[in-house]
């Protein structure tokens, strides 16, 4: 079945960034089993009546390029989700709130001369873009999951506390989403990343990766990041402490959503 007529009934990939998130989605796996390729330990199971390969994608493009290829080669999924952190760029994009993904450049792609900077040689585009329709389903089924009612106290998310943090109620964006090998914690990389990419809303570190070997295979992909940190000289700072409080639970709380939807 295709994606634009209905529902995939296939194998999805999910795809965490951090342990604390794969972790969270194990727990709720009742009959999760291990398998262990190319080094990287694969949890094939059931949620929501749906077969579910998770995994985690570890850090960086080359590392979630080819976690990304044994899920499609090796289990075969046709869907992947991909979830995790990262720091926001665009204006009004903050800690707090989530971007999905519609278009994913690699931000240190350049090899010009040869190719304008951040051109894919041989693909002859510097963004891919996920379906657009599948793109819609998650973006609205991410809205509905952090609406103002599933957040407050007695709301499916209501544990998550937000107050402590200084944080206001989620934003969900929708945007180009960059990627590249480092960590960014600089004002001044970020002014450099957005004056490059101006319609950045977000940076981290695997999902224009994902993008790509995802457009290779021909396979829809949804990359879901939640802003952990501004990608400023505070970067370190906030990252470990919004993950563990709020990240997980909205991570978790997405993907449930999302194995029901689409
Ligand atoms: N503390 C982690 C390291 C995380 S690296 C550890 O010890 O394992 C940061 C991760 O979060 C990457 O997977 C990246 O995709 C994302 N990320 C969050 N904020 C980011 C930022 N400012 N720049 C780049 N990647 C960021």
């Amino acid at each position: 079945m295709s994606f634009k007529t209905g529902r995939y009934k296939g194998r999805i990939g999910i795809m965490a960034a951090m342990p604390e998130e794969l972790q969270a989605l194990l727990d709720v796996m009742p009959d999760e089993a291990v398998e262990c390729v190319a080094g990287r330990e694969f949890w094939v199971g059931h949620l929501h009546g749906r077969e579910v390969v998770a995994v985690l994608s570890r850090i960086g493009k080359v590392a979630a390029a080819t976690t990304t290829t044994v899920l499609l080669s090796h289990y075969g999924v046709d869907q992947i989700i991909f979830t995790g952190v990262a720091g926001g760029l665009g204006d009004g994009v903050r800690v707090g709130d989530v971007v999905v993904a519609d278009a994913l450049v690699q931000h240190d792609m350049d090899a010009s001369p040869l190719f304008p900077r951040f051109e894919l040689p041989g693909l002859g585009v510097s963004a891919l873009s996920p379906p657009a329709a599948f793109t819609a389903t998650v973006r609205d089924t991410v809205a509905q999951v952090l609406s103002p009612g599933a957040l407050t106290s007695g709301g499916a998310l209501g544990d998550v506390h937000l107050a402590p943090l200084n944080l206001g109620l989620p934003k969900v964006h929708q945007g180009l989403v960059i990627s590249g090998d480092q960590f960014i914690n600089a004002a001044q990389t970020c002014r450099d990343l957005t004056q490059a990419l101006p319609t950045a809303l977000a940076v981290e570190m695997e999902g224009a990766a994902v993008a790509q070997v995802c457009h290779d295979f021909g396979v829809p992909y949804a990359v879901i990041r939640t802003i952990s940190d501004r990608a400023d000289d505070d970067a370190h700072i906030d990252f470990p402490r919004f993950v563990s409080a709020v990240a997980r639970h909205y991570s978790l709380a997405i993907v449930e959503a999302l194995l029901q939807r689409v």
